[in-house]
């Protein structure tokens, strides 16, 4: 098995909406394409960088492309003559000096996952089989709770259009929604929570996102003023990587609390969890695979926490999309966001999966069935 091409593509999202940082207005994305030759045909593996960080070709067609096209097949196979994604990883970290990930973690993490969905449609199985095959260590399932992050602040958007949102989410058959806080003053921001917990009938039905956006004067009070809500859990209130602000805000709040999307490797993992004062059975680890690094590298990071009493039933996918689904089905995690209608085309699952009580069952395409999302694989379908 050999890789013969790798192509990048940006593409605008041309979205309108924000949440308590930025707006996504300029946000752009990388889709990526490769082919790999498995002796007896073509493949072709997709993949693309999440959503919430830009477009990453440059470094891609500088370093990360050429590296692994000029690498000798014994570099980049595994005994049975399959491409191997960890050493793949390696091979486009010649050269790379330590820190600094975010710069080469989401063109790296995008390649490599578009690798593994060459690998598993030559192997005709779905991504998430395929990797219970190579890490039969986890529970893989084919069926995952999916919950909707959503709630966005956006121009015109009033509480009764949130609480529509949230109504027709519901009524579509999810059971849990996330929703933007932080981006409004703390009055009118709590109003809002209200309404999203009548909408969706109970607290525990609704979970709170602030990007890291809650600042030094008002982060305990957003803690204090919403702790005794029952809320499902309260994500990002502060920077990513400021981990002294965590522990305060998870002393004042109590609740559950979510972070690590916007951390790119398994030290900052580690970080987050030491001395952000995440609670082994309490807290939410949130990892974006594509963007930090791949599927391999987070099945190392996965061992890594296991070793820090971190459990894979704490740790969550950033993004909804088929990548993070079959990665969450076939690493048993917890749960997998859900973005219906936010991101354009970069939206949603496959175009034919159905909500069943807040559960999606993934189909037996083989690879990570970008195939079924139509509009989505027209565009991969003429990267050039
Ligand atoms: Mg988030």
């Amino acid at each position: 098995m050999k890789i013969i091409d790798i192509k990048e593509e940006s593409i605008k999202l041309n979205l309108s909406l924000s949440n308590s940082m930025f707006s996504f207005k300029e946000m752009t994305t990388s889709i990526v394409k490769v082919d790999i030759d498995d002796g007896k045909s073509i493949q072709t593996g997709f993949a693309f960088n999440s959503t919430g960080r830009y477009a990453c070709g440059a470094q891609m067609r500088n370093r990360f492309i050429p590296r692994l096209l000029s690498a000798s097949e014994s570099d980049l196979v595994d005994d049975a003559g399959d491409i191997d994604t960890k050493k793949a990883l390696d091979v486009m970290l010649v050269g790379e000096k330590p820190g600094g990930d975010m710069e080469r973690s989401v063109p790296i993490g995008t390649i490599e996952t578009a690798l593994w969905d060459a690998i598993s449609k030559s192997k005709k199985l779905p991504l998430y089989k395929y990797l219970s095959q190579k890490f039969p260590e986890y529970n893989s399932t084919n069926r995952m709770f999916c919950y909707v992050g959503g709630g966005y602040y956006d121009v015109g958007k009033t509480i009764n259009d949130l609480k529509d949102e949230i109504k027709k989410n519901f009524e579509n058959g999810y059971r849990l929604m996330k929703i933007k806080i932080g981006g409004a003053p703390i009055k009118e921001d709590i109003r809002r929570v209200e309404a999203a917990i009548e909408a969706a009938g109970s607290a525990d039905n609704i979970a709170l996102d602030a990007n890291g956006g809650l600042k030094k004067d008002n982060i305990l009070t957003y803690a204090k003023e919403l702790k005794d809500f029952g809320l499902s859990w309260f994500e990002e209130p502060t920077h990513p990587s400021n981990f002294s602000s965590y522990k305060e805000f998870i002393s004042n709040y109590e609740g559950s609390v979510a972070g690590g999307e916007n951390l790119y490797s398994t030290q900052d993992y580690l970080n987050l969890i030491k001395y952000g004062g995440f609670r082994e059975n309490k807290d939410l680890l949130q990892v974006d695979i594509p963007q930090s690094y791949g599927i391999s590298y987070f099945n190392e990071a996965l061992i890594e926490l296991k070793k820090n009493n971190w459990n894979v039933n704490k740790i969550m996918p950033h993004g909804g999309n088929q990548m993070s689904l079959h990665v969450a089905c076939g690493f048993g995690l917890s749960m997998c966001e859900a973005y219906p209608n936010v991101f354009g085309v970069f939206s949603g699952y496959d175009d034919e999966y159905q909500l069943d009580d807040g559960y999606i069952d993934l189909s037996d395409r083989p690879g990570i069935g970008f195939e079924g999302q139509n509009e989505l694989y027209r565009l991969f379908k003429d990267i050039k």
